[in-house]
């Protein structure tokens, strides 16, 4: 019989995103104001090592998860991301590892991440034009994402879906453009709501557009219709324009809360279980590692965490309020 992890209001819980690194080689300004930009690096003694990842990944599946995702920071500039995938994708009774990345690597290592198991990549990509790409992201170089897409699909690492934070004034000039780059390619281009985490209160509505606004372009860009979900559920509702081989998804946190089939729970690079992005509840794993039965407590103390969905307030402005997060996005792997 299949196992549910159900929480107190009778969802279930079947996917983990596990952050791996809290580290970069983007600064996206509305992510991560970090002066640094990192390179790959070996573990510091403050990320959790290989084994604690296929710990944690055993005690989840034993309980229900069959879905990983890994991300950051970024991922990928973890030496060891390889041994990641290969100690996760092994795990008896997990379905389905995938990865978020800004795709900055991934020229390099599509191929033996495929190999190590890795099924997709979600890849970020905020901008088509290169100079608005290097404004956004603070130094980085457009072609190298470009090509880290053509190696993800040639690597066999797809359906590719690509993340678009809509930006008011930054990136909403470009919508049609990504819009119609999925015309004749199998790609899955969704458009995430900008949400003020730590440090961005104060900007935010400065930057924040609702997503009706790529439903309004893609209708005149030719007719819509809304198209299949996610396989395994997800956030994102999808549209296709008529005749397209790929999907628009829209990810709408704030306008257009989904906590009612929220499935999911995130491990943050320091190792804390986050019962739910909106709230900054969280509880440490890292003391429990070593011991499946106390790593199995945490897991439970952290689903009798999750937040009532009906606490959700519909409206924009006022959700934003509700995010009660003390953390950044880097830090908690989006
Ligand atoms: N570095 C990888 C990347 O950029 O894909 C993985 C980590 S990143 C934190 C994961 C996702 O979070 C990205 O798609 C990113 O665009 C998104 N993100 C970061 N900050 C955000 C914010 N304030 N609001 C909405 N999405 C955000
Ligand atoms: Fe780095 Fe991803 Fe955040 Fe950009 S969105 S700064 S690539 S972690």
């Amino acid at each position: 019989m299949t196992k549910k992890l159900l929480d107190s209001f009778g969802r279930s819980i079947n996917y983990l995103r596990l952050s791996v690194t809290d580290k970069c080689n983007l600064n996206c300004f509305y992510c991560r104001s970090d002066p640094g930009r990192c390179t790959v690096e070996n573990t510091d003694e403050e990320e959790l090592t290989v084994d604690d990842y296929r710990q944690i990944g055993e005690v989840a599946v034993a309980l229900g998860i069959s879905r990983i995702r890994l991300t950051g920071g970024e991922p990928l500039l973890r030496a060891d991301i390889v041994e990641i995938v290969a100690a996760v994708a092994g795990i008896k009774g997990m379905d389905d590892v995938s990865l978020t990345t800004n795709g900055m690597l991934l020229e390099k290592m599509s191929e033996e991440l495929a190999a190590a198991g890795l099924k997709r990549v979600n890849i970020s990509l905020d901008s088509l034009d290169e100079i608005n790409f290097k404004q956004i992201t603070q130094g980085g170089r457009l072609k190298s994402t470009l090509t880290g897409i053509k190696c993800a699909f040639n690597a066999g690492l797809g359906p590719v879906k690509l993340n678009v934070v809509l930006l008011k004034g930054i990136n909403d000039h470009e919508i049609e453009k990504f819009i119609r780059l999925t015309i004749d390619r199998d790609l899955h281009v969704r458009f995430i709501e900008y949400m003020p985490t730590a440090g961005q209160q104060g900007n935010w509505s400065d930057y924040f557009l609702d997503l009706n606004r790529v439903l309004e372009i893609a209708r005149s860009v030719a007719p819509l219709q809304e198209v299949q979900g996610e396989h395994g559920g997800g956030p994102a509702r999808y549209y296709s324009l008529q005749g397209a081989v790929g999907k628009i998804g829209l990810i709408s946190p704030l306008s257009r809360h989904f906590c009612a089939s929220c499935n999911r729970l995130r491990v943050t690079a320091d190792g804390r279980l986050k019962p739910c992005l909106f709230s900054d509840a969280e509880v440490d794993l890292r003391s429990a590692l070593g011991d499946v039965e106390q790593l199995k407590i945490k897991f439970r103390e952290a689903v009798a965490l999750r937040t009532d969905p009906r606490f959700a307030a519909s409206n924009s402005h006022e959700r934003s309020v509700q995010l009660q997060e003390k953390r950044s996005m880097f830090q908690i792997g989006g």
